[in-house]
């Protein structure tokens, strides 16, 4: 596994002491590009900006924790806004409220993570985020500053739907209304260890229930060493144990994980880079075909004209791919499970590429499967679905919603008609080809069982449900 990104070890902890250079050395044969670590008072702060300006993979937070906001003076909350101009400082942290040792007042610590918060916001950085059996009150106060038009409101390409995260919620312990509360504020989410245990229950739950587009991988070194190496020190070299276990929750590859969580930490800390656009890419076991960023549809879900990248691919394209570009990026069809067409864009407004590769991907032994909006025959202006016989194996259509004015106000379209036209398609293609997904959104605000029936009996398609977050 390569290009792991730790967002969370306490390298400066005097546990390191005798052998830091090692652990750090280990750590990055392991695969970790980077290793954030966060601070816990005004001594460990300086201690995390020397380290950081040691090791270039190194990267420092700076703040009190709870525990030691009784500590936190006017003075030293200065100095901790002075240390945070240093450039390798990349977040305000990790700071929050710790209602359970409580080793430091509530009030204080209240006091003090304001106080900290608000450097976060004068210095535009993000924060990391500490909270144990104080998640509700925790998040009332982020939402307050969340709120602010001055704070990591910028966006990282000029149409993108979405600004800077703000902080990532490390550790987190909370339920997963308060993980989604916690991603509307523009938040992210990480898991050490404690995922890997047996006993992981809520925190697995919440881990396998978000889009990974929203996690950080974190060891919390020294602390919650993950199994087998649980109740030892911990070490950030163990990161790929968790990013194994989050990959399994995930129904991802490693390799995803340590993409997606990737390109969270860039998001976030700006650590590493995009990376190029892509015309092929791989999710699980399958390669997915980017042929167009176009699309006859803008869901106000979809970051198409924005940053446009999937789980940490960049399908952000200068030039739409020829079939022998695709053709020679596929190699052998075989070796993937399935040669999906879909990318940021609807690919039936490519349809003659796409049927081209489909053919040859079928000549060669492979299976092909179409990701669409069912928009194809309206866009081509004519009954495509006769053309997909023998080189589509199975097709997927967004649904998104069962109600034709809410279907046109998310993919800001002429409701009626386009989902009218959608669902001709399906029963189109439920008549001629072998396999039929339809997937929705799943946000409060859609049907889901309404949604299914209609699928299944109507229809006569597979329903599925994809996380909105
Ligand atoms: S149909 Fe797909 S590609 Fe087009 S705007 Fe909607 S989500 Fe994006
Ligand atoms: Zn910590």
């Amino acid at each position: 596994m390569t290009g792991l990104v730790d967002s969370h070890s306490h390298c400066t902890s005097r546990e390191f002491d005798a052998d830091r250079d090692a652990v750090i050395r280990r750590a990055l044969d392991a695969g970790c590009r980077a290793i954030v670590n966060p601070a816990t008072n005004l001594q460990d702060s300086r201690e995390a900006v020397a380290l950081a300006d040691t090791y270039p993979e190194v990267f420092a937070c700076v703040g009190f924790h709870p525990h030691d906001a009784r500590d936190a003076d006017e003075k030293s909350l200065r100095e901790i806004e002075e240390l945070s101009r240093h450039p390798k400082v990349v977040a305000i942290g990790e700071i929050g409220l710790d209602f359970h040792y409580e080793l430091s007042p509530r009030d204080v610590q209240e006091r003090v993570f304001r106080a900290q918060m608000e450097i976060a916001r004068r210095r535009d950085l993000p924060v990391v985020i500490h909270t144990r059996e104080s998640t509700p009150t925790t998040l009332r106060i982020v939402e307050e500053y969340a709120a602010a038009k001055d704070w990591r409101a910028r966006r990282l390409t000029p149409d993108s739907r979405h600004s800077l995260p703000k902080g990532v919620f490390h550790c987190f312990s909370g339920n997963l209304e308060e993980a989604w509360q916690a991603i509307r504020a523009g938040f992210m989410i990480s898991f050490p260890g404690i995922i890997t245990f047996k006993n992981a229950g809520l925190a697995a739950r919440v881990a396998s229930a978000i889009s990974c587009e929203h996690l950080l991988l974190e060891t919390d070194s020294p602390y919650l060493a993950p199994v087998p190496h649980r109740g030892t020190r911990n070490e950030p070299a163990h990161l790929p144990l968790i990013a194994q276990k989050l990959a399994e929750l995930q129904r991802l590859s490693a390799e995803d994980v340590a993409r997606a969580t990737g390109y969270g930490a860039y998001r976030l800390f700006g650590i590493g880079s995009v990376g190029p656009g892509r015309f092929t890419y791989t999710l699980r076991d399958s390669l997915y075909v980017n042929l167009t960023i176009r699309c006859n549809a803008d869901c106000v879900f979809c970051d198409r004209k924005g940053e446009a990248v999937i789980k940490g691919n960049n399908l952000k394209i200068d030039r739409e791919p020829t079939v022998e570009d695709i053709i020679r990026e596929i190699g052998d069809p075989r070796r993937f499970a399935e040669i999906v067409f879909c990318g940021y864009g609807e690919p039936t407004i490519r349809l003659d590429a796409m049927k081209e590769i489909a053919r040859w991907v079928k000549q060669e032994g492979g299976k092909t499967r179409l990701n669409t909006d069912g928009h194809g025959s309206i866009i081509n202006k004519r009954n495509i679905v006769p053309e997909l016989v023998g080189v589509i194996d199975a097709v997927s259509i967004s649904l998104n919603t069962m109600d034709p004015a809410q279907y046109g106000a998310l993919m800001q379209i002429d409701g009626p008609r386009f989902f009218g036209a959608m669902v001709d398609f399906a029963k189109e293609c439920v008549a001629r080809l072998p396999r039929v997904v339809m997937t929705i959104v799943d946000m409060p605000e859609v049907d889901r069982e309404r949604a299914r029936e209609f699928v299944e009996k109507e229809i006569g398609a597979t329903f599925s449900a994809r996380p909105y977050f």
